[in-house]
């Protein structure tokens, strides 16, 4: 089944749901991303939404409403739960069904507006847990921008290791410290080697950093020992969301070699409580391409799809609020602005490679992109890379600098895509405050 533009992404679809209109909203008719919700303070359970406008459709109560048939309605039925695991596992087409349902009951002119409208909840009125019940989390590193970048910091002989070109590179990391978008993070202790000490101290991180990253969510997983290949393997994901892969870089350097990052990683991760689906990002697709000066990658990590349009056109921004600016109602500075379109690895290749050693991936399993950086240097998507390590601080409007994040920051990522005659689509956001240590 192949994921192409059709009837929903129709840039002149509009919404009864009038916030869905206006221009710059992120979830207007085309989009409908999904997320696990409940109105704040009643005591309620969760249950799925759709967001539309500045408002959230109640899955939960749609379903009772019995407003689709056949699979529309299988899909539907599984939107009552406290997670998107059920919608997730039942697959591509029921996705698509229910996309399909959704976007005929919500543009203007639909016949039950009027009693589809009992189930919308304001936003603003809305709590939000994770959008799935993540067993496993993988984190890779497909930007080669970052990765140049960081090994040219720490390893400024070889900054790019031989295999980068071959292998995309990633690590497993903690899913038991995913929070959802408004976590509040505590800033880690760990093992510090101090330049020019003898021995390391246990210490609160001074270097604590975000990186400004993609989540990719599973859908229905694999077999354990059946690969999935690539010109499958998006028929496996569920949607995209936004992730911070909050990082101590004082801990990092010390403990990660030789097997990888630990406990400068494991503390906390955040992502957007929406996740936009494979189905509503059909109109940004990009031609993915390797310069002709690379390997071409192995041939389980090419086919004809990726070729065509396995890269997509997402922009992302990270903005950055002191305590300082919240206090003087300055908002979000913003410190970065990037597009995962240049990744080096798309990702359909991460799902081939996590599972060409018979890995099987699980339903709700979360993929990271790894940090997204572009290729100049303002375009960078962590700390680390745009103070140079820590040498060159950012100057904040009201005479703050920052070279690492401090104790009442709040670090906010957004995404979103715009090309023109489609529509604009946007992720919301993932933001996350840095708490002192305990
Ligand atoms: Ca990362």
């Amino acid at each position: 089944m192949s994921i192409g533009p059709d009837s929903t992404h129709d840039p002149k679809l509009r919404s009864w749901v009038r916030s869905a209109n206006l221009p710059g909203c992120d979830f207007p008719i085309q989009n409908l991303p999904l997320g696990v919700f409940r109105r704040s303070g009643r005591g309620e359970n969760f249950r799925c939404g759709v967001a539309i406008g500045d408002s959230v459709l109640d899955l939960g109560a749609l379903d009772m409403l019995t407003p689709f048939g056949g699979l529309g309605a299988e899909a539907l039925a599984a939107c009552a739960e406290p997670s998107l695991n059920r919608l997730m596992a039942l697959g591509r087409p029921a996705w698509v069904a229910l996309r399909r349902g959704l976007s005929e009951c919500l543009r203007e002119g639909a016949p039950q507006a009027a009693q589809i409208a009992t189930a919308l909840i304001p936003q603003s009125e809305a709590e939000f847990t994770l959008p799935a019940r993540i067993g496993n989390y993988t984190d890779f590193y497909t930007s080669i921008h970052h990765a140049t970048a960081v090994g040219r910091i720490f390893r400024p002989d070889q900054p790019l290791l031989p295999n980068y070109k071959w292998v995309p590179i990633a690590y497993h990391g903690r899913a038991s410290s995913i929070g959802v978008s408004g976590q509040q993070v505590l800033r880690p202790r760990g093992q510090i080697m101090p330049r020019g000490a003898e021995r390391p101290q246990l210490a609160a991180s001074g270097r604590l950093d975000f990186e400004l990253e993609v989540g990719v969510l599973i859908g229905s997983g694999n077999r354990l020992g059946a690969p999935i290949p690539i010109a499958q393997a998006e028929e496996h994901v569920f949607g995209l969301c936004l992730l911070n892969d909050w990082s101590a870089r004082d801990i990092q350097p010390w403990e990660y070699q030789p097997l990888g990052p630990f406990l400068a990683k494991s503390f906390a991760t955040t992502i957007s409580p929406w996740v936009v689906t494979l189905e509503a990002l059909a109109p940004y697709r990009l031609p993915w391409s390797r310069p002709a000066d690379d390997p071409q990658p192995l041939p389980y990590l090419d086919c004809a799809q990726l070729r065509a349009g396995g890269a997509l056109d997402l922009k992302l921004e990270v903005a950055l609020e002191t305590a300082a600016m919240r206090a003087g109602g300055t908002g979000p500075q913003r410190l970065a602005r990037t597009n995962f379109r240049h990744s080096y690895w798309s990702i359909a290749q991460m799902v081939a490679h996590h599972t060409v050693n018979g890995c099987n991936l699980e339903s709700g399993d979360l993929l990271g992109s790894g940090t997204q950086s572009g290729p100049a240097p303002e375009e960078a998507g962590s700390l680390l890379e745009l103070t140079q390590g820590g040498a060159r601080p950012l100057q904040l409007p009201g005479g703050e600098t920052r070279t690492f994040l401090e104790d009442g920051d709040r670090v906010i990522l957004r995404g979103w895509c715009e090309r023109p005659g489609c529509a604009r689509i946007g992720f919301g956001e993932a933001s996350g405050s840095v708490l002192a240590a305990a």
